[in-house]
């Protein structure tokens, strides 16, 4: 019946996959599909064969990160074929799947019941063909939903690990709490946090101040036992980075947004 092969389909994939990562943040726009894209380049460019699945089904940002916006792919007899990403003194193509590669147009709303969202996950894992991969990147919706519940379960039994965004802001800090209490339950490997937009240097005295208070962060998530990997600038270079297509980490590999991020790609 279909559910068996689909599993089938779906666990054939999964043996050539060695680590999964899942980049998860429970609120938006902390900068969870940047994290996953340059964490994604970073070890690409180490020569991993990486691949990055884009599992924010309202807001598929990857295909921009990695400059496929417009683009479409076609099913072929292997699956849907994932973009291949490549630049310079990369050994291997970032693949890169997204549900933007079957829409009609960038600009269409998705608007599914759960039931889709359901089926989505399982062709985003199922149906594009990752051929073999040292670390398939998923770049989870927002929440702790059900996109997220669905991917744990299909994914139990494998190597799969969390890598949690978050901002130091208080809002955001009470959010990966109970992200990391999710991962706890489903006893799920926390690899640590990236805390994003943490500090900006002001271009004319090259002076660093802070947007977001950091005053509980630490504490708190040194309490829950999980690491807080490294805390990366608010910066121009990772703005206009996700916008130009080419993760900063490769454009800039020397910039100090490179090198805050080093750490989270190590721990990986
Ligand atoms: P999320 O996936 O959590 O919704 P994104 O990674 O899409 O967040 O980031 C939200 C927006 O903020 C994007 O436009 C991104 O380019 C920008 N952004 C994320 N992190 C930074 C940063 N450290 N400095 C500057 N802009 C950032």
């Amino acid at each position: 019946d279909k559910g068996h092969h689909e599993k089938r389909l779906i666990e054939a994939r999964l043996a050539d996959i060695g680590q999964i990562i899942m980049v998860m943040a429970n609120k938006g726009g902390v900068g969870k599909s940047t994290v996953s894209a340059n964490v994604a380049a970073g070890l690409a460019a180490q020569d991993y064969h990486v691949g990055v699945a884009d599992a924010d089904i309202h807001g598929p940002n990857q295909s921009r990160f990695f400059g496929f916006v417009g683009e479409r792919v076609r099913l072929s007899n292997k699956g849907l074929p994932p973009q291949a990403f490549t630049y310079k003194g990369i050994k291997h193509p970032v693949k890169v799947g997204s549900l933007a590669f079957m829409m009609q147009s960038d600009d269409t709303p998705i608007v599914w019941r759960d039931a889709y969202k359901h089926d989505f996950m399982h062709h985003l894992i199922g149906s594009f063909d990752w051929g073999p991969l040292d670390f398939l990147i998923i770049d989870m919706p927002p929440g702790t939903g059900n996109e997220l519940i669905t991917l744990a379960d299909m994914l139990e039994g494998h190597d799969v690990a969390a890598l949690l965004a978050t901002t130091p802001q208080e809002v955001a800090l009470m959010d990966s709490l109970k992200a990391v209490r999710f991962c706890q339950d489903r006893k799920l490997p926390i690899i640590g946090v990236v805390e994003n937009m943490a500090g900006v240097t002001c271009p004319h005295c090259r002076g660093e101040f802070h947007v977001f208070p950091r005053s509980h962060l630490a504490a708190a998530l040194s309490a829950a036992g999980v690491e807080s990997l490294t805390q990366i600038p608010l910066s121009l270079a990772l703005s206009s980075g996700s916008d130009t297509g080419v993760p900063v980490v490769l454009s800039a590999p020397k910039g100090p947004e490179a090198l805050a991020f080093a750490p989270a790609i190590a721990a990986c």
